[in-house]
């Protein structure tokens, strides 16, 4: 029999990368039911069936499995499912999205994106915190579990389970990417071996988290054409960018866009962690008003409100500014955005080496991102974290 002779393979295209399906959304959200083809960084020559490549494979088990705990680490060692394989050009986007198969390779492919954009943002390879013990990361891709975590060594999914209706957390980029989002945090700033009594090591983790989901997301050209079109240019209505941990709105404790000062928070992670994600929204909204007033494409009076303020009225008139310049070049609203969430996503990812796991504090976290960051950005994140009162202005 001649096997199919794969002529990309034989060439420098190999190196262009692997395509892969992804849903920006779970895809029961309305909107998103359709999954975005996107090509990541990879090529195709490093990644075998499963998917897994140099530095992580995925696995799912025939059998229910105990979720990983202290006493049970990676690798999983029992029976398999058969591990999905490309198609014949060595792309991974021959698997129909509602197959079983399909949940190992859509887990396996929101990794590798949300890697691919903050090992951009790092510049350099993400090396894992693990590393030692275990050279690749395990992504589990299905448990029978209503959770999702990441490890030491591993990425495990279960499946929400709201009234009976089950969704697989391999289906929900949020979920994978908030995880990968503690993952990098720990592998760049360090593991805390011995956190003081007021480390802030954990709200800042849960908030890094959010805010990688978030950037993330707004990296699929679909997601922000989607968001741009809806709101006509006007982000100061929310919806789509505040859907975190997509799982149903009592679960959905993860909000970018909250009102919440530090004197308002309780000591809970997540619930610490809210000023410090609204203050990094806040920012790439400002950024994007920003941008938009130089290119004419917002009334300058546009930057004398606070966002935090606008009434009503406000709303509307900003509403009917942009609209019009929106329906003109809509170009120019999509450069604006995709600039405000790299100028944040670079000043995060600078940042994050110079933490102290031990000792840090959202003070600190706030001043190594401005620190970061530089210019008028640095100057709107300021403004923000003092508002939030996560710090007082330098
Ligand atoms: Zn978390």
């Amino acid at each position: 029999m001649r096997l199919l002779r794969d002529d990309a393979l034989d060439s420098a295209n190999a190196r262009l990368g692997t395509r892969f399906w992804i849903f920006p959304q779970p895809p029961f959200i309305p909107g998103y039911e359709e999954p975005d083809r996107v090509w990541l960084s990879i090529p195709r020559d490093e990644i075998g069936e499963g998917p897994s490549d140099p530095t992580m494979y995925v696995v799912d088990p025939l059998a229910d499995k105990e979720p990983y705990g202290f006493n049970q680490l990676p690798p999983f060692g029992g029976a398999k499912r058969a591990p999905p394989r490309p198609g014949p050009d060595r792309h991974f986007d021959n698997l129909r999205p509602d197959s079983r198969a399909f949940l190992d390779v859509h887990a396996y492919a929101c990794v590798r994106f949300v890697l691919d954009i903050w090992q951009s943002y790092l510049g350099h390879p993400i090396r894992w915190f693990f590393r030692q013990t275990f050279p690749r990361l395990e992504i589990v891709a299905f448990v029978n579990w209503d959770n999702a975590h990441a490890g030491y060594g591993f990425l495990e999914l279960g499946c929400s389970d709201i009234e009976g209706v089950r969704r697989p957390y391999a289906l929900n980029f949020d979920t994978i990417a908030h995880e990968i989002g503690h993952t990098i945090l720990l592998s760049e700033a360090g593991i805390p071996t011995a956190p003081s009594r007021d480390s802030d090591f954990f709200p800042f983790s849960e908030a890094f988290s959010d805010v990688v989901s978030l950037i993330s997301f707004l990296h699929f050209d679909s997601a922000i054409d989607r968001l741009l079109r809806r709101t006509r240019g006007n982000l100061l209505l929310y919806n789509e960018l505040n859907r975190f941990a997509e799982t149903s709105p009592e679960t959905q404790i993860r909000l970018a866009t909250n009102f919440r000062r530090m004197s308002e928070t309780s000591r809970e992670v997540h619930d610490r962690a809210l000023p410090f994600i609204g203050a990094i929204f806040d920012t790439i909204v400002e950024l994007y008003h920003r941008e938009l007033v130089a290119r004419d494409c917002a009334d300058t009076r546009l930057l004398d409100f606070d966002i935090r303020d606008l009434e009503l009225d406000d709303f509307d008139r900003f509403r009917q500014m942009t609209a019009g310049a929106f329906q003109v070049k809509p170009m120019i609203f999509r450069l604006a955005l995709t600039a405000a969430r790299d100028a944040v996503g670079q000043a995060l990812a600078g940042a994050l080496q110079v933490l102290d796991p031990n000792t840090l504090r959202l003070d600190q976290a706030a001043n190594a991102i401005i620190s970061a960051a530089g210019g008028a950005t640095a100057d709107v994140l300021e403004a923000n974290f003092a508002w939030r009162e996560i710090m007082t202005r330098r």
